[in-house]
């Protein structure tokens, strides 16, 4: 009896998954004894950490799209259509267009997703640029500013930990390059009191921030956003004026893990370690979907999934396991336009972000090119 991989999602973990399970089950998949399916929303893929350039008209839009088939090794059965209801009592998923997969093992890699509307006001009056069109407005809203006070204003959960800090050190020396320094100014408002969650990042960045004269507000939760009189209330009681307003909106899980109740605001509850959704031996969770409490970023996808590729190949060849994540995540850090820093931290040891450099910055922007090598499981 043949049997069924199907994952869910076919973003940059369920495709790492997807891709990375061909490389190693060749046999298998020629003599039928190993079927890979997967279910996604559209036909082409979006590497997202390049939508941290396009305000900054530091990268074409094309270069952030492929076709998914073409991602995809070939003998992927992939089909676009959403999954509507997951049930892990009957091992079976149905869909958008009405079909049932069956599974004896499910990958849940379905992301998480941007809820602006969950601030009053936030959506009409904010910018962001973790979408494509959020970040082509932000655009323009870039190169007609005038000057005046921008707040970058943090909202949690969200994924990329450093993408805000990203973003307020590019704004700064954007500003300055366009020779404006004098008339803009930038406030960074983050909910808990430091700069970041992972605290050595926090201690590493307020320097950084007072040397280049950007402001902080911190302990500021977002309660609402005010589009007329252009002021953003904390509900801690803050009130802070914007001439621009850029947000990191929250964000929760999909919808469809919602709906077929397999967690609280969309995050999985899932073994921090053999990444089993709990509960579950034949479920597994990747990437941005998971609860675990570390960071919500690419490469902690990337590295979750490295780990389920070896434990489903192994468990489907020998019906053994093989090893389990320790937490691994890395990330670069631009640290202005031209140079930058990197982290990389798992569940014993924490970050030491070290002084920023022209190199490492080049060695994001090869990754950002380098990243469909990657999803092809070739790096
Ligand atoms: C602006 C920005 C900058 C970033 N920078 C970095 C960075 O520098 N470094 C880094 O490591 N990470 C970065 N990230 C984060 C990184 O992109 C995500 O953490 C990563 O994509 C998570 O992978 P995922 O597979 O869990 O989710 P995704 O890549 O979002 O994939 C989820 C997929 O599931 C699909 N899906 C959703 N619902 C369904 C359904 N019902 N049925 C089927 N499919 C479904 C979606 O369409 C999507 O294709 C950045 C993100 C943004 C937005």
């Amino acid at each position: 009896m043949s049997k069924t991989i199907l994952i869910v999602g076919g973003g940059l973990a369920g495709t790492i998954v997807a891709n990375g399970m061909c490389r190693q089950l060749n046999s298998e998949l020629r003599n039928g004894s190993v079927n890979i399916t997967m279910l996604g929303t559209t036909e082409t893929h979006m590497y997202q950490p390049g939508l941290l350039y396009v305000p900054f008209g530091r990268i074409r839009e094309a270069e952030l799209y492929r076709d998914q088939r073409r991602v995809l090794d070939r003998r992927v059965n992939f089909f676009v259509d959403p999954a509507k209801h997951i049930d892990v009592e009957k091992n079976q998923v149905t869909t958008e267009k009405g079909r049932t997969f069956k599974y004896d093992y499910l990958v849940l890699a379905t992301g998480s997703r941007i809820m602006p509307q969950n601030i009053p006001g936030m959506a009409e009056a904010g910018h962001w640029f973790y979408d494509i069109e959020g970040a082509r407005k932000l655009r323009t809203a870039l190169n007609n500013f005038e000057g005046g006070k921008i707040i970058v204003n943090v909202n949690a959960p969200h994924k990329c930990p450093v993408a805000p800090l990203e973003v307020t050190f590019m704004l700064n020396e954007f500003f300055k390059g366009k020779g404006m320094s004098d008339k803009v100014e930038i406030t960074y408002t983050y909910p808990i009191g430091r700069l970041h969650a992972l605290e050595p990042v926090a201690h590493w960045s307020k320097p950084e921030f007072d040397k280049q004269g950007i402001k902080y507000e911190t302990f500021f939760n977002t309660e609402s956003v005010n589009p007329e009189k252009k002021t953003i209330r904390s509900m801690e009681g803050v009130e802070l004026p914007f001439d621009l307003l850029i947000t990191i909106p929250p964000h929760m899980g999909q919808q469809v893990i919602i709906d077929s109740d397999l967690g609280k605001g969309g995050w999985v509850p899932t073994n921090t370690k053999t990444l089993h959704r709990e509960g579950s031996t034949n479920v597994f969770v990747v990437g941005d979907t998971t609860n675990i409490p570390i960071s919500k970023a690419g490469s902690t996808a990337h590295f979750e999934a490295d780990v389920l590729i070896d434990n489903l190949v192994s468990l489907v060849t020998e019906g053994a396991w093989a090893r389990e994540y320790d937490g691994k995540v890395f990330c670069f850090v631009e640290t202005g336009l031209g140079t930058g820093t990197y982290v990389w931290f798992d569940y014993k040891t924490p970050p030491n972000p070290g002084p920023p450099s022209q190199m490492i910055h080049w060695f994001k922007l090869a990754y950002n090119r380098l990243y469909w090598l990657s999803a092809r499981g070739l790096l």
